[in-house]
């Protein structure tokens, strides 16, 4: 039931996705009580890990997602037009490298993407020393401030000077100086920086980037150069002086490295993790490959980190890519069923001899919605605030106070009003639907077996009356497609009258 797309309220996630010979971080960034997307480079290659189209499709809202490019190679911007097919990329971010005619399929992708969503949608990464800066087009001095919800954000490399240096260049060796252009960012939030590399080389770290921002490098989790290779110390095998300096200072806790298990350009290197292994805990490198699973980092409020292993497969998401036959709906519901037999014995989510009961009577939303379309990619979040109120049932909602808010499956007391409320913004023409309900021998006795669909607003309020699990669910529909675009998890409430 977890969905990996959808942190709690402030939290920073960074998802380091296990794609292959490639890169592609997503980034889901806190802002305010919503969160932002963020795609770091795309390798959406079918026979690899995870799809990121297919990833995206399942809980990235159409025109939210903003495409950040470290550079044009093609396993950092591969299937970037599929992802576009997906949710329709906002902005793309780029290095504003030219690429050698080998990386142009990709690059040409990226650029047919920025026509279509007009040039004011481009913006080129350049170092800085100011927070949040980049660049409105090629010109110094070009610079415009930008945010992203709630994180900080710093731009180390391509310096602007390396960038204009490089495009006058002939395209062998624009080829050759590709990795030198790399974008270079840290991202930060509560104290706590993550910092993306792309396959930025030594001689940027040793000339453009150490010397001018060695007091900001530090960062607790560092996403590894170039997959790991040992060109982000060495020039080559034989290079017998190793640059140091700036691993030194960027002094990481967590070093994560995107590399398949069988790479062909033995990424990681052997002797590049030698010198990782002395500045970071061997139990702290992690290799997605190696594990074959995405690395998830959470960030909350209070500054804490947290990371953990998911194994997000394409065929792990929920239908995300099938279409809804009859045998299909049988198997969801099935699967409902079973998760929620699995729910009702956790104790810890409804405490003493709560159950779950009988919820065959509960309605379809297409018997309430005529001809609906029922999308089931889902493909807007939405999120259920949930808030306990004192008051008697005749109180009008001014005379009800607060007590508290509450999550799902909590036990609460019987004779409250229970306010639901959504808390997205769509754009679309839209309706709100609410589905109640009730399961369990006290509501059937007493008539309270709810079950059916209803039209409502953005927000329900309810009575806790009867003994049992229930449950309140809430789906958007697009009124002029006649579409469900989005549907709430399934909030569950406990209640408990009789004090047992
Ligand atoms: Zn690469």
């Amino acid at each position: 039931m977890d969905d990996i797309l959808k942190p709690e309220v402030g939290i920073f996630r960074v998802i380091f996705l296990n794609v292959g010979q490639g890169d592609a971080t997503l980034m889901i960034v806190p802002d305010n009580e919503t969160h932002k997307f963020l795609l770091i480079d795309s390798n959406v290659d079918d026979d690899n890990g995870v799809n990121v189209a297919d990833l995206l499709k399942s809980g990235v809202c159409e025109n939210e997602l903003i495409f950040i490019n470290t550079h044009p190679h093609k396993d950092h911007l591969k299937g970037i037009d599929d992802i576009h097919k997906a949710v329709k990329i906002k902005e793309i971010w780029h290095s504003g490298h030219l690429p050698h005619r080998d990386n142009r399929e990709d690059y040409d992708k990226m650029k047919k993407i920025i026509s279509d969503i007009g040039e004011q949608c481009e913006f080129f990464i350049k170092g800085s020393n100011e927070l949040n800066k980049v660049h409105v087009n090629l010109d110094e001095g070009s610079g415009i401030t930008r945010k992203i919800g709630d994180v900080d954000f710093q731009v180390f490399a391509p310096a602007q000077h390396v960038s204009d240096d490089i495009q006058d260049e002939e395209p062998e060796q624009r080829r050759n100086r590709i990795h030198e252009q790399s974008g270079v960012i840290k991202f930060t939030y509560k104290n706590k920086s993550i910092l993306i590399t792309g396959d930025s080389d030594k001689k940027a770290w040793i000339e453009y980037i150490t010397p001018y921002y060695r007091d900001v490098l530090g960062a607790e989790v560092l996403s590894a150069s170039h997959h790991g290779s040992r060109s982000f110390f060495k020039d080559s095998e034989e290079d017998k002086e190793p640059f140091e300096d700036h691993i030194d200072e960027i002094s990481p806790e967590y070093l994560i490295i995107s590399a398949p298990e069988k790479s062909p350009h033995d990424h990681p290197h052997a002797d590049a993790i030698d010198i990782y292994k002395r500045f970071i805990p061997e139990d702290k490198i992690f290799n997605l490959g190696k594990n074959n699973q995405s690395l998830i980092v959470d960030i909350d409020l209070s500054g804490n980190l947290n990371t953990s292993w998911e194994c997000v497969e394409s065929s792990n998401l929920d239908g995300a890519s099938e279409e809804g036959s009859g045998e299909d709906n049988f198997g969801e519901e099935f699967k409902e069923y079973k998760e929620l037999k699995e729910l009702a014995v956790k104790e810890r989510l409804f405490p003493g001899n709560l159950i779950i009961g009988d919820f065959s009577h509960r309605q379809k939303l297409e018997e309430e919605v005529r001809g609906i379309v029922d999308n089931s990619n889902y493909r807007h979040p939405v999120k259920l605030k949930a808030s306990l109120y004192w008051g008697r049932e005749w109180d009008k909602e001014m005379n009800r106070r607060f007590l508290r808010s509450f999550v799902s499956g909590e036990k609460l007391p019987v004779y409250s009003w229970l306010k639901f409320e959504v808390l997205e913004n769509f754009s679309c023409n839209y309706k709100v639907y609410w589905q109640v309900v009730n399961t369990g021998d006290h509501a059937r006795s007493l008539g309270g077996l709810r079950g059916n669909i209803f039209s409502g607003s953005m927000v329900q309020w309810e009575r806790s009356l009867y003994r049992g699990v229930h449950w309140i669910q809430c789906y958007i529909v697009d009124v002029d497609l006649n579409s469900c675009i989005g549907k709430s998890e399934l909030f569950f409430v406990a209640f408990n009258p009789a004090g047992e």
